[in-house]
This record gives C-alpha cells, structure tokens and sequence, in this order.
C-alpha cells in the first residue's frame, strides 16, 4: 500500500524542515530508501514517486532487485558489512559502498572496478561508539584508512558513515558531531570529501541538524520489517 498514504511525501517534508532549522538548502540532503528485506515491487512503487538512490545490506538479494529493475535509472549503495568473496560483484554492480572499513577490501574494490565504469563512490564506516561488536574503523585510525583509499584508483572517497548506538538524541547527537568533526578534520588534507553518511529512521532529523548529506531510511519509509 504505497499510493495514497505514501511516508515518502512526509518524509520529504520532515527533511526540508530539519534542513531549514540547520540552515541548509533541502538539496543538500539525499534521501537513501534502505531497501533489504524489500521486494522489487515495493521499490518500483518508491521509484514510481521519484525515489532514485536504494541501500541494500545483502548482496544476492540486492542483485536479484537490479535485475528486476533494470532500466529504471536508479543509484545502488552497498551499506551492509563486506566479505572478501562478496567484493567482485559489489565492485561491478554498485555506484557507492558506505561500508569500507578496511584496506583490504578496498583494494580488492578497486582492482574489481570494470573498465569502462567511473570511480566507485566510497564512504569509510567508523565506528563512533567504539563498541567492540560493531563494524566500523575506530576514530583514532580513520585518517590512516582515508589516506589509503584515497590512493586506489578506481574508487572515490567521498565521506564517512557512522551507525551510532541510538539509545536517546543526545547520544546520536553526540555521535553524529564527532563524525562531522572527523570529516572537517580530512578536509583539511581532502578538500573534494563532501558526504557525511549519518542519520537513520529513529534519528534523521537529529543527523541533518548535525550535517549529514545522506539519510538511510529504512522503517519510517517501509514499515517494520518482515524478519529475513
Ligand atoms: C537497516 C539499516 C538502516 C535503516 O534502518 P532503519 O532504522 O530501518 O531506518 C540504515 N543504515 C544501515 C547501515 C542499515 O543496515
């Protein structure tokens, strides 16, 4: 049931106002659909009302939708933790990966990059709590990484993303201002680094407050998800 009552249209509205209060332009925002679990007519219905970039966590599943809908113009983001055996088809068939955390996998990415294809547009994933579970490159190693990827030449650094613990505003904010700040830092070195990755259903409005230029939105565009 996407057409009549469609989140997207409030969504759109809730992110021009976080913009406004940030004092930002609305373009300066994109909107992510994070579309795992989803079928490809459930992103048909989202691409029928203008939505072009998806984020997909599982990399068999996000390829079954390409084919599904292929055609259609749409910009594919990898975000979910990466394998090593996973990295030839994400090299090939993805526009942007948010989830680079280790040289390793960047370099066999950029070896994997088809000729023919542009830079592949990539985010480091830092993990800002420091929790020992989580992926992500810890904050004190990221300009080490960032100096690394920033060599290979068939990928793009473009920013940094960051899943905080979201355990109430003022810890996501906190979270959120320690990734911008990090990213401000490597500008110093890396001036064309312009995306900040941040922000989630339960906290979006807190992130664009905070500077993030991309939102991943799953649940508050889709609904709860059905388990995997
Ligand atoms: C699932 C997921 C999201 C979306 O989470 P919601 O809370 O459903 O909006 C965003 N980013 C990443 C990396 C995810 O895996």
């Amino acid at each position: 049931m996407q057409d009549a009552d469609s989140p997207l249209k409030t969504i759109r509205e809730d992110i021009a106002a976080a913009c406004q209060r940030a004092g930002r332009g609305t373009d300066s925002v994109t909107l992510l659909a994070v579309s795992k679990t989803r079928t490809a007519p459930e992103l048909a219905a989202l691409a029928d009302q203008g939505q072009r970039d998806f984020g997909e966590n599982y990399l068999q599943e996000a390829l079954d939708k390409m084919d599904a809908l292929a055609g259609r113009d749409l910009v594919w983001h990898f975000i979910g933790p990466i394998q090593s055996n996973k990295t030839r088809d994400i090299a090939a068939r993805f526009d942007w990966v948010h989830s680079v955390d280790r040289l390793k996998i960047a370099r066999r990415l950029s070896e994997q990059r088809p000729e023919g294809l542009p830079p592949l547009n990539v985010c480091i994933q830092v993990n800002v709590d420091d929790e020992e579970s989580k992926s992500g490159v810890p904050l004190a190693d990221v300009a080490e990484l960032a100096a690394g990827v920033a060599a290979l030449p068939n990928l793009a650094l473009r920013g940094l993303m960051a899943i905080p613990r979201a355990d109430s505003d003022d810890a996501s904010r906190s979270a959120f201002r320690q990734l911008a700040m990090t990213l401000s830092q490597l500008r110093n070195t890396m001036p064309g680094l312009d995306t900040l990755s941040m922000g989630m259903s339960a906290d979006y409005g807190v992130a664009i407050e905070e500077g993030a230029t991309v939102v991943r939105l799953g649940t508050a565009l889709f609904g709860p998800r059905p388990p995997r």
